[in-house]
C-alpha cells in the first residue's frame, strides 16, 4: 500500500472510496513514522503507544500493529474491555490498562497477561483475590497521584497502598512491573507544577524502594512531555496524540516541527448540489443566508458522526478547489457549504474536513481552533458510520 496520496487541489478520490458518503483514511505509515520519531526523542526510554478510544478514532488494531512496527514495545488503553479486544485479536505486546471499577473482570485481564494499574486498596484486593483464585501472579503498575488529582493514590493513601502491595508481592500474588503518574500541565512545560509533580514522583518511587519494591519501570510522560521534557522520560514514555501525528502543544509547534505526520483524513462526498437565489436561508434556523445567487453543496456528515454542532458556520472544509466555512447549522446527519456562484461542483465531488493540511487543506487543529476545543476531541469523536480505510507502508 502507498501512503495516502495527496489529493491535490483537484481532490482526486481513490478508487476504493466509490459510493461512500464519508470515510476516514488512516495512514499507517504515518503512525509507524511517528512512533519511530517519538522513540528517537525518548532516547533510552521505551515507548508505550496509547491506543485508547479506538486509537483516538484511527482504529485500535491496525494502529496498534503500526505502532509496534514503528518501535513501540508497549501498548496502553484506558478500559479493560479495550485491552481484552486487543488480546482477542492476537496482539501479545505488553499492555497496560488503568480504568476499571469494582467488580470488573480482572480475572480475564490477569489470564490474558494484561497489566493492571492500581490506584487504591480495593483494586489491589480484587486483583490479589483473582490471582489467588487463578493460582497465578498478576502484573500491576502502582499509580501515584502527583498532582492531577485524577487516578492514583496520594499522600498517606500512597503509603498505605504500597504497604499492601509489598505484602501481596511477598505472597506471590502480584508482581509490581511499574510505577507511574500523569501530568496536569504537560502542554505547558514551564509551568511550575511540572517540576513539582516530578519531585513528588521521585519521592514516591523512593518510598516504594523503602518497602522493598525496586527495579520497577517508571513512567510519567504523555505526548507533550515526550516532545518537550526529556527529564520526564524515565524508563518509558506514553504518547497518544503524537502517535497519530497531531501536536499536543499547538502553540509551541506544529506536527511537522516535531517530525510528525497527521495520520487521519476525514473526507465526504457531496450528496447534492443545488443553485439557489440570493437571500436564501440555509439549514435549521436560517443562521446563514446567501448573499448572492449561489450553488450549495450538501455534505452527508453531521453531529452524530462527530462533526460538532458548534462547528456551524465556523469550521473550514476544502471543496471545489478552495477552503470555505460550513454554511449554517450542522444537523445530525448533514451540513451545507456555499460553493459560490461560479462553482461547477457536482454531486459525488469530495469534501475534505481535515487531514494533513497539504495544499491548504484544513487540519484537525484548524477545527479545534474554530470550535473552541482540542484536536484530541475532534479525532476521537469521529463516529462508526465512517469506514476507516487503511493506507501506508509500515
Ligand atoms: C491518554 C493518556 C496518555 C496519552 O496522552 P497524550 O496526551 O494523548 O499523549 C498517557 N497517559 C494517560 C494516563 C492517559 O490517560
Amino acid at each position: 500500500m502507498d501512503a495516502i496520496p495527496t489529493l491535490g487541489p483537484a481532490l482526486v478520490l481513490p478508487p476504493d472510496t466509490g459510493g461512500l458518503s464519508g470515510f476516514v483514511e488512516v495512514d499507517l505509515g504515518a503512525i509507524a513514522n511517528n512512533v519511530r520519531e517519538l522513540k528517537r526523542r525518548a532516547g533510552a526510554a521505551d515507548v508505550m503507544a496509547i491506543i485508547k478510544a479506538d486509537a483516538y478514532g484511527h482504529g485500535a488494531l491496525p494502529s496498534a500493529r503500526a505502532a509496534l512496527a514503528g518501535g513501540a514495545t508497549w501498548l496502553g488503553v484506558a478500559q479493560l474491555n479495550e485491552a481484552l479486544q486487543v488480546r482477542a485479536a492476537g496482539i501479545a505486546a505488553p499492555m497496560l490498562t488503568w480504568l476499571f471499577v469494582p467488580g470488573a473482570d480482572v480475572d480475564a485481564a490477569i489470564l490474558s497477561g494484561i497489566d493492571l494499574s492500581v490506584s487504591a486498596p480495593w483494586a489491589l484486593a480484587e486483583i490479589v483475590a483473582a490471582a489467588r483464585r487463578r493460582g497465578t501472579t498478576a502484573r500491576i503498575h502502582l499509580k501515584v497521584d502527583t498532582g492531577l488529582a485524577r487516578g492514583g493514590a496520594r499522600g498517606p493513601g500512597w503509603t498505605e497502598l504500597i504497604g499492601q502491595a509489598a505484602s501481596a508481592v511477598a505472597e506471590g500474588s502480584v508482581e509490581v512491573i511499574g510505577v507511574w503518574s500523569h501530568f496536569a500541565y504537560a502542554d505547558a512545560p514551564d509551568h511550575p507544577t511540572v517540576r513539582q509533580q516530578q519531585i513528588v514522583f521521585e519521592e514516591a518511587v523512593a518510598e516504594l524502594a523503602g518497602v522493598g519494591i525496586t527495579n520497577v519501570i517508571r513512567h510519567l510522560a504523555n505526548s507533550a512531555a515526550t516532545l518537550t521534557n526529556p527529564s520526564a522520560h524515565y524508563d518509558l514514555v506514553r504518547p497518544g496524540l503524537a502517535v497519530y501525528g497531531l501536536s499536543p502543544v499547538p502553540d509551541l509547534g506544529s506536527p511537522a516541527d516535531y517530525g510528525l505526520r497527521e495520520a487521519m483524513r476525514v473526507v465526504a462526498c457531496l450528496a447534492l448540489v443545488k443553485d439557489v437565489e440570493a437571500g436564501a436561508g440555509v439549514s435549521y434556523g436560517h443562521t446563514y443566508v446567501t448573499s448572492e445567487a449561489t450553488r450549495l453543496g450538501l455534505v452527508p456528515l453531521g453531529y452524530s458522526d462527530g462533526v460538532p454542532r458548534n462547528a456551524s458556520s465556523v469550521a473550514p472544509v476544502f471543496a471545489d478547489g478552495r477552503r470555505m466555512p460550513i454554511a449554517g447549522r450542522v444537523c445530525m446527519d448533514q451540513f451545507l457549504i456555499d460553493l459560490g456562484p461560479r462553482s461547477t461542483a457536482v454531486a459525488g465531488d469530495p469534501v475534505v474536513l481535515w487531514g494533513a493540511g497539504e495544499d491548504g487543506l484544513p487540519t484537525a487543529q484548524d477545527w479545534a481552533a474554530a470550535t473552541g476545543t482540542i484536536n484530541y476531541e475532534l479525532v476521537t469523536r469521529i463516529g462508526p458510520r465512517l469506514p476507516r480505510l487503511y493506507r501506508g507502508d509500515l
